[in-house]
């Protein structure tokens, strides 16, 4: 067998004989050749008659495929026969299948299911992709309008009949999604399902503090982000523990991330937020690092904030915010007070001292309200200018002010620039969600990978669309295969490969 570019042979034997039979081991780095050349050479001293050649084709012990040769019929005598097949991989789906067979079992493939959805939103649940080549069938097939990738369940899904009682999802890469609406409540420029530069940079910030706090406090790797195509990010763990966490756990880790909790109400809770700042103390000794999350939050409300989303410009706004900053503080005290009642008594002491000088008062918010109410300052901002002679205060602050100064302004940063995570997406295994790749049927954009370090400069707005690709665009379409390799070279090739030279 060759590679089919190239010529550089995979494996030849020369000792076939009759009556045996020969198991070919194939390199795993097949799977990723554009395709291969076989061939069959052999003869016969006696003449044969109703001859023919079966291949069977097996991946990790299970049989996938049978070809069969056609009959020859009849084989002359001391005569040299060759039989060359050309295979050409069916490029379009081996990462996704790559991806979600990991280092597994092909039964682990079968487990997983696949939701498509078809023309007139049509949900067609539990189906599985047994192979590359069947993923290919059932989509050239049937046609999907979008692919949702589910859990990987105890027994295959589209076989759960046979054992309802014990059909359960076992299996699932932790998820987060992050959506511009959640954002509405901080966000000027655009609501609802809009979204322009200036707010995406709320998006981009969001999908930071993921990648940030995914490694740095729960050491997990394997992280894929994708621009869902409109207006927000999914962001999957796909580290082995993450795909292993019960719901609970699940349900912790987002809890970790969920500071500002109500979207529609800008809860902040407070003992979360008091929790967040508790981990940077360890990292960091810069106050604005340790205060917003290792610094991330920060250039967002520096620089964008004020003048870009037009906040804190006048002093009504600054009483808006003054007010709905203290409903929090009422809220963080009653959340403290009734948390308590169900404490036993050492918990309690350690909660006690948790919630130490909590922004809980009114004296409080007024640091951050006299801050920005200077007297040497304009009433109104009228220019990027003032924003920055506000923000200069902030950051002195922040560098050198009282515990209650800090406490106060910082709390006002992660009201502004925290993210909102939709809890519900990332709490169970069995929740479903779009696979990367697939057009969003709004904006006819692909839902293409994003890499963290091209999070400031990725362009929403030019990613590649289906009508543009379709109509032979060739920036599109160059676009288009740049993120797919960079989703096989920089997310696929990512995870160890515990046997990539040794014969599959
Ligand atoms: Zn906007």
């Amino acid at each position: 067998m060759y590679d089919f570019k190239g010529g550089k042979i995979l494996y030849e034997i020369n000792d076939w004989m009759d009556g045996r039979d020969v198991v070919i081991h194939l390199p795993k780095k097949v799977l990723k050749l554009d395709g291969v050349s076989r061939e069959i050479a052999f003869r016969s001293e006696k003449p044969m008659k109703d001859f023919k050649i079966v291949q069977n084709v097996y991946l990790k012990g299970e049989l996938i495929e049978t070809w069969e040769f056609g009959h020859v019929g009849f084989v002359i005598p001391h005569t040299m026969n060759t039989w060359e097949t050309v295979v050409l991989a069916d490029k379009g789906h081996v990462e996704l299948i790559e991806w979600l067979q990991y280092d597994e079992d092909t039964d682990y493939l079968h487990r997983r299911e696949i939701c498509l959805t078809l023309d007139g939103d049509i949900f067609v649940r539990y189906r599985v992709f047994e192979s590359i080549s069947h993923a290919s069938k059932e989509l050239t097939g049937k046609r999907p309008i979008k692919i949702d990738i589910g859990p990987v369940y105890s027994i295959r899904p589209d076989q759960r009949l046979k054992d309802a009682d014990g059909f359960r999802p076992i299996e699932r890469e932790l998820v987060f999604d992050i959506d511009a609406t959640d954002f509405d409540i901080v966000r000027t420029c655009c609501s609802k399902t809009d979204m322009c530069p200036r707010c995406f940079r709320f998006m981009t910030t969001a999908a930071k503090i993921l990648e940030y706090g995914l490694k740095n406090y729960f050491g997990f790797n394997h992280l894929l982000f994708v621009f869902s195509g409109r207006r927000g990010i999914h962001c999957w763990v796909c580290d082995e523990a993450a795909r292993k966490l019960s719901d609970r756990e699940r349900q912790s880790i987002a809890g970790f991330f969920n500071i500002c909790s109500d979207s529609s109400a800008s809860g902040l809770s407070g003992p979360k937020l008091r929790a967040a700042t508790q981990h940077h103390q360890v990292t960091y000794s810069d106050p604005i690092q340790i205060c917003t999350f290792g610094g991330l939050l920060w250039p967002l409300f520096r620089d964008y904030v004020g003048v870009e989303q037009g906040w804190l410009l006048s002093s009504h706004d600054i009483a808006m915010v003054g007010a709905e900053l203290s409903r929090q503080a009422e809220e963080d005290e009653i959340e403290v007070k009734s948390r308590k009642k169900h404490k036993e008594e050492e918990e309690e002491e350690q909660y006690h001292a948790y919630n130490y000088s909590m922004f809980s008062k009114e004296s409080h918010l007024s640091h951050f309200l006299a801050v920005l109410n200077a007297p040497s300052l304009s009433a109104v901002l009228n220019d990027a200018d003032d924003w920055k002679k506000r923000i200069s205060i902030l950051e002195g602050k922040l560098r050198a002010g009282s515990p209650e100064e800090c406490e106060s302004i910082f709390k006002a940063i992660y009201h502004f620039t925290y993210p909102r995570i939709d809890i519900g997406v990332s709490a169970h295994r069995n929740h479903l969600l779009k696979a990367p790749f697939c057009i969003h049927p709004k904006t006819g954009k692909v839902c293409v990978p994003m890499m963290p370090k091209t999070f400031d400069t990725f362009d929403f707005e030019s990613v590649p669309q289906i009508h543009r690709l379709i109509g032979g665009n060739q920036e599109d379409i160059d676009g288009f295969e740049a993120y797919v390799k960079q989703f096989q070279k920089e997310f696929l090739d990512s995870f160890p490969k515990k046997d990539e030279d040794e014969d599959e």
